[in-house]
């Protein structure tokens, strides 16, 4: 017995695919599923093992039909030319967030920003916690090396825009690519912004070609909007996630290998960080707080020492913080004093984290002057864990703004 993750009840849980299986049993795709919010591949169909059997084989079942419809009548096919796509915008919402957390819960643990959501998904609440805006976009076919490839696979991604140009923080910013359509979920943290600030929505359509959802549910899929294609979309992940996709674009998934088709040959460059996983923990030693940063990937050039918190720790000479703190979240940039231009770690989104826990975190680098880095999230930090002591050369300290409406 354990807790539904959606209704709470106490039941025996039953298995949900991330994807539904009406994908898997319908779609001519490839062999592997690619998470961003996880940052790796997985081979088969990913499933969650916290949903009750209500939940699962009734109200969200009924969702999944609902897009099995849609999946007959749109998503099966290549976007070829402009394609009107006509649906209920509140159900496709719901079945796009339910995809989206079941995702994140498979392949990055509870995200927190969706467990609000949960009412809507359900539908016990008609209206979601924060507005939710609709986006879609074209993944077009790529040419590559004389052939074209098809956009023929299933993708959950985070889109991280950047909060700090755009002036705003994004509770909820993930697609989901069937094939040719990107269908894309955005929700700011100020509920009082009822439509989305322009800025937004331009950055949006230039950057990845998506165009916001009538509030019918209407959208043209206009493949000549698309700014982005298969083999394209791949490079992009490379650039941001060079250690995704190892030498000549080979994946390891559990003890296979896989050859990402159509993966280009590329050099790697730099080591420069963007978007990482990361955490910010305050951490109590001998009564003393201490700020750390936990990296998913930790990044290889910042590992100048290995020692234990408390003990007298010299710092780096290779990376300074820039810390940022808005409403809802905490933005930290780590720069090397010698390549300003190329920072260690740039973050376009930031770290959620609640007034409580950035008092907390402030008080202990403002103790120490220090902020620590540790490899991986989420766990409490091992003795001997300390790779770097980062000074800190700045903190600024504000709300989101609403620059640039
Ligand atoms: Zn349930």
């Amino acid at each position: 017995m354990s807790y539904c993750v959606y209704c709470e009840q106490l039941t025996k849980p039953t298995r949900e695919h991330v994807f539904p299986s009406f994908l898997n049993k319908r779609a001519d795709r490839q062999g592997l599923y690619y998470s961003a919010a996880a940052e790796k591949y997985v081979e088969g169909a990913p499933v969650v093992r916290d949903v009750c059997d209500a939940c699962n084989n009734e109200t969200l079942s009924r969702l999944d039909d609902y897009a099995s419809d849609l999946f007959d009548r749109y998503f099966v096919h290549v976007i070829v030319k402009p394609v009107l796509f006509q649906c209920d915008p509140n159900r496709l919402s719901r079945w796009l967030l339910k995809v989206m957390f079941n995702g994140q819960r498979a392949f990055g643990g509870v995200e927190k920003s969706f467990l609000p959501y949960r009412p809507y998904i359900l539908g016990k609440d008609p209206y979601p916690p924060r507005k939710v805006f609709l986006f879609g976009g074209v993944m077009v076919p790529s040419k590559f090396e004389g052939r074209f490839v098809l956009p023929r696979d299933f993708r959950l991604s985070e889109l991280r825009p950047d909060e700090r140009l755009l002036g705003v923080e994004f509770d909820i910013a993930h697609m989901l690519t069937l094939n040719s359509f990107m269908l894309c979920v955005i929700s700011l943290k100020d509920v009082k912004l009822e439509v989305l600030p322009s800025n937004i929505t331009l950055t949006l359509k230039n950057g990845l070609g998506l165009v916001q959802f009538s509030d019918e549910g209407e959208i043209f899929f206009d493949p000549s909007d698309s700014r982005i294609d298969h083999v394209s979309h791949k490079v992009n992940q490379t650039r941001n996630k060079p250690w995704l996709f190892g030498r000549n674009g080979n994946v390891v998934v559990g003890n296979k290998i896989f050859k990402i088709t159509a993966h280009p040959r590329m050099r790697q460059s730099g080591s420069a960080v963007r978007d990482n996983k990361l955490s910010l923990m305050s951490v109590n030693v001998d009564n003393k707080l201490f700020a750390m940063i936990g990296f998913q990937v930790y990044p290889p050039q910042l590992r100048e020492i290995q020692t234990r918190l408390g003990t007298s720790i010299s710092e780096s000479k290779r990376a300074y913080a820039i810390i940022e703190r808005r409403k809802y979240k905490t933005y930290v940039t780590l720069v090397d004093p010698k390549e300003l231009g190329r920072p260690h770690l740039d973050m376009r989104t930031g770290i959620e984290q609640s007034d409580e826990n950035w008092r907390l975190w402030r008080s202990a680098f403002e103790r120490t002057g220090l902020i620590y880095l540790i490899e991986g999230v989420g766990n409490a930090p091992r003795s001997s864990s300390v790779l770097c002591a980062v000074p800190i050369l700045k903190v600024s300290i504000h709300e989101a703004g609403t620059v640039g409406l």
